[in-house]
């Protein structure tokens, strides 16, 4: 009676962990608090494991890429589509496997003002249709490149970054949690709750992640995982650790980016376990120290969390089914980048050179720095309104001006004046400060500038006594050598 009990309670509780999916238990989010990454799952997922592993566990990979195949397809698909991609390392796993990334863009690996977009597949290590989804991904990119306008929008105007893997050992062993045990979606730092603030402390995994988003400006990201089907937003976590809707200062922006994946997904928007298939972190669960609200936070960057399949580790056979159900909602939600929301760059206007500063929204408490090459900016929000924009960069006056962002994406270029106009301020911007021996020339220069009208005038006015004064002399010596010809009549 108690074993059949125990069989009972072990599937449903299988079953429970299973639509949790991605982001942890729901059963364990409050009590993991104190010990979030090796607590996270528990002994729930523990049950989980045993029951998987009396089935061969060889048989659940079976169909899908292992490290070295995924690795191989990677670099193939670099061979093949060296036109338009690159593959780069971001760093190592705990057991030395490469986090390659393969970055699409019709100039891959240059700096351009325009938006970068990343997918991070294989979070967790027993959720692996995101790694081949987004190999899928990269090659229907790769094969409908000039064919397909989306496409084109995509690798002309966008910088896609693809991450399929940033759990490698996680997935050799067929388990969540990386090579030293660590959910490696409780390891960024919390805004609520700081047990993991040093730096050094995180998983290689993480730390990657991190340099990563220092190193590229990203606009927006995803990252993939199993067991439901749902796009969640921020906040993931809240201040009293309850099951809530905690709200992100972007929350409308977030719902209509979430909205996109699964308007444009087969089936998600029809979920009769999540409003138009979309949820808020808080309202399903709080996580705390995830990766989406540390994007959000700390990388200026509108990081979406997808749960892409029921079924964390589905049948192979699967994959093309499933692949055709996501295929619209990942392109769709890479090109909303650039077919909404506001864009442009921002000037000095006394140079016309980039100024690197921050642009932000009336009434929306989040601001997006600019890039640091171009100061070009990317900021999504929703359409149908009108918004007052504001761009900041230090020792300029800010401006702001008011759009109309209907449906079409706005292009708004601002040319920003120094603050102060006393010949100080304005012979810094003109010297850039620090141009020390040229400095007296340029001052000088900038003297002439000013007053070149008056002396101009001056200049005019002395030749012209000069003038006379010549005439007059002559006039006199003439005089004085005819007086004593007139003086000798004699
Ligand atoms: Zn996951």
């Amino acid at each position: 009676m108690n074993l059949k009990f125990c069989i009972i309670f072990s599937f449903l509780l299988r079953n429970v962990i299973a639509r949790g999916g991605d982001r942890g238990n729901p059963l364990s989010s409050a009590s993991d608090l104190g010990s979030p990454n090796h607590g996270s799952v528990g002994s729930a997922r523990q049950l989980f494991e045993d029951n998987q592993s009396r089935h061969s566990r060889t048989d659940i990979a079976r169909g899908y890429m292992t490290n070295s195949e995924l690795e191989k397809a990677m670099k193939e698909f670099g061979r093949r589509c060296s036109h338009i991609s690159r593959i780069y390392s971001i760093g190592k796993s705990v057991q030395g496997f490469p986090l390659l990334v393969i970055e699409i863009s019709d100039k891959p690996g240059k700096e351009e003002p325009e938006p970068a977009f990343k997918f991070v597949g294989n979070v967790h290590g027993d959720e692996p249709v995101g790694r081949e989804l987004l190999i899928l991904l990269a090659n229907w990119i790769c094969d409908n490149y000039m064919r397909d306008p989306l496409v084109d929008l995509i690798v002309d105007k966008v910088h896609l970054h693809i991450l399929p893997s940033m759990n490698p050992d996680g997935f050799s062993l067929k388990r969540r949690d990386n090579a030293n045990n660590i959910d490696l979606n409780r390891d960024f730092p919390d805004q609520f709750f700081h047990w993991n603030d040093d730096e050094d402390a995180r998983q290689p995994e993480t730390k990657a992640i991190m340099r990563w988003l220092r190193e590229i400006h990203f606009t927006a990201s995803a990252s993939l995982h199993g067991g439901a089907l749902v796009a969640n937003y921020p906040w993931d976590g809240s201040l009293d650790k309850r099951k809530n809707y905690y709200a992100c200062p972007d929350d409308g922006t977030f719902r209509f980016l979430a909205s996109i994946y699964s308007k444009s997904h087969h089936n998600m928007s029809l979920s009769k376990e999540f409003e138009g298939g979309i949820t808020n972190g808080a309202a399903w669960y709080p996580v705390y120290g995830g990766m989406q609200d540390w994007n959000y936070i700390h990388g200026g960057c509108f990081e979406l969390t997808l749960e892409i399949s029921d079924n964390k580790w589905p049948n192979a056979k699967e994959l093309p089914t499933i692949w055709e159900h996501n295929k619209m909602s990942m392109l769709n939600l890479v090109a909303s980048l650039v077919k909404t929301g506001v864009h442009g760059r921002v000037f000095s206007s006394d140079r016309g050179r980039p100024l690197p500063g921050s642009i932000t929204i009336k009434e929306i408490n989040y601001t997006v720095q600019t890039g640091r090459a171009f100061s070009d900016y990317h900021r999504l929000l929703v359409p149908g309104e009108r918004y007052e924009v504001m761009a900041n960069v230090p020792g300029y006056k800010s401006k702001t001006t008011s759009i109309w962002f209907k449906e079409e994406a706005v292009n708004v270029d601002f040319i920003l004046d120094p603050e102060a106009t006393s010949e100080g301020t304005l012979q810094r911007s003109i010297c850039d400060c620090d141009c020390s021996g040229k400095r007296r020339f340029l001052s000088m220069g900038y003297f002439w500038g000013i007053h070149s009208e008056v002396y101009l005038v001056l200049i005019v006015v002395l030749a012209f006594l000069c003038l006379l004064l010549r005439r007059r002399i002559k006039f006199n010596l003439l005089k004085h050598r005819q007086s004593p010809k007139r003086s000798v009549p004699v």
